[in-house]
């Protein structure tokens, strides 16, 4: 179908030896992640993954979006492939970027050769083909330095490419090149926005959500599975624990002091998630938790929290304002999911007047009164795991 696309790696580019390692991971999630729209050849040079389609029907455009969140790519093009004869490519050519070149004010053009032998240099490519591109928009202007726009013409050994416009890519690192994480999703805003941030790194995202039906609804938990399928556009897919939590809050109910309930139920939540991860070679947890935001979120809280936790616990989100996180989800379009109005099982039992700075002992003998370890390990056994991607 004579198009190419180019997709520019991000901070790949900058690593050294073990770049091919992040390179082959970067394929390989490309390759899983567009292999529904159609065949495929993937090359590489020169810091950009070249992605040739390989049958008439492969949907372009849906290609292009599914790229366009992939992490560890920087930028996208789509190029059109010419026959190698010089006049083609100048007609061509400058028809297929017409486009881009109406509305740009500056502009530079810039030649490869990966076919050594073709007959002209790239300095003389640059310089006709510039000089035809002026003479059919005269109000353009050169810019070597600094160009709205880049029309690039590549020679390669069947045929040529010429591009001109980027999208711009997810950035960050491949997914599954830094290490895998638990993320406790909530139906809200915030939690999405964190393990939408550590993905972006490269980290392996799978989800834990507690439920507490019949306080918690079915429709409940399939909004969360919803912004789980949302956010697997950029995460990849997603194995989804899904952890019944009714007697354990019943019991912090029966057992603690009210004031207690918010922050013991985090501890057990911990406690709970960590033992999912350890079966499931899982190193860390992630939280959507942003400091002072709510009363658990205080630093206080948190040093009650992590008291049980033996495996680091990022929190991307603690240092942004509200309106940041609103920002990403819209981005990620996670927030108009995560607004519906359903109940999450954290409001279940909210205290009328949580402790907003819990003192670790006092915790420690509330969640004392009742030994909770029967009804973690039951709570563990009877999660139930699906794998959910993006459709
Ligand atoms: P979010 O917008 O992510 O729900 P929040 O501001 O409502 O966060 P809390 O309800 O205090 O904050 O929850 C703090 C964090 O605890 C969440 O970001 C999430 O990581 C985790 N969490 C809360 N409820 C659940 C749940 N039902 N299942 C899994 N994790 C949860
Ligand atoms: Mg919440």
């Amino acid at each position: 179908m004579n198009q190419i696309i180019l997709a520019k790696y991000g901070e790949i580019a900058l690593k050294g030896l073990n770049k091919h390692t992040f390179e082959d991971m970067l394929v390989k999630n490309v390759r899983r992640r567009i292999k529904k729209y159609g065949k495929f050849e993937f090359s590489r040079a020169q810091s950009t993954l070249y992605i040739t389609p390989l049958d008439e029907g492969c949907d372009m455009d849906s290609v292009m979006d599914a790229l366009s969140r992939i992490f560890g790519i920087a930028n996208i093009c789509l190029a059109k492939g010419f026959d190698k004869d010089w006049g083609t490519i100048v007609t061509k050519g400058i028809d297929y970027v017409a486009e881009a070149l109406e509305n740009a004010i500056t502009f530079k053009v810039e030649a490869k050769r990966a076919d050594k032998k073709y007959p002209m240099k790239s300095p003389e490519m640059c310089r006709e083909l510039g000089g035809k591109i002026l003479e059919r928009f005269p109000n353009l202007q050169v810019d070597v330095k600094n160009p709205e726009i880049t029309v690039t013409v590549e020679i390669r050994e069947k045929m040529a490419f010429v591009h001109a416009v980027k999208i711009e890519g997810a950035g960050g690192m491949p997914v599954g090149s830094s290490g895998k994480a638990m993320l406790l999703l909530s139906g809200g805003i915030d939690s999405p926005v964190a393990g939408y941030m550590m993905a972006k790194r490269g980290v392996q995202i799978s989800a834990i959500h507690f439920e507490s039906p019949p306080y918690t609804s079915d429709r409940a938990r399939l909004k969360v599975e919803k912004l789980a399928a949302i956010m697997s556009r950029y995460c990849g897919q997603i194995n989804f624990f899904c952890v019944p939590f009714t007697e354990i809050q019943e019991q912090i109910k029966n057992n603690c002091s009210e004031e207690y309930f918010t922050i013991i139920m985090r501890r057990l939540m911990m406690e709970v998630a960590q033992r999912i991860c350890e079966a499931n070679e899982i190193q860390s947890l992630i939280t959507g938790e942003s400091i002072g935001q709510v009363a658990s979120q205080t630093m206080h809280a948190m040093v009650c929290t992590d008291a049980v936790c033996k495996m680091p616990v990022f929190r991307p989100v603690i240092g942004m304002d509200k309106k940041e996180i609103i920002d990403i989800s819209r981005k990620i379009e996670t927030f108009e999911t995560s607004i519906e109005p359903y109940e999450d099982c954290c409001t279940v039992f909210t205290p009328k007047h949580p402790k907003t700075k819990p003192v670790l002992s006092n915790v420690e003998a509330e969640q004392n009164a009742f030994d909770f370890e029967p009804l973690i390990q039951k709570a563990v056994i009877d999660t139930t795991v699906y794998s959910i991607d993006s459709k």
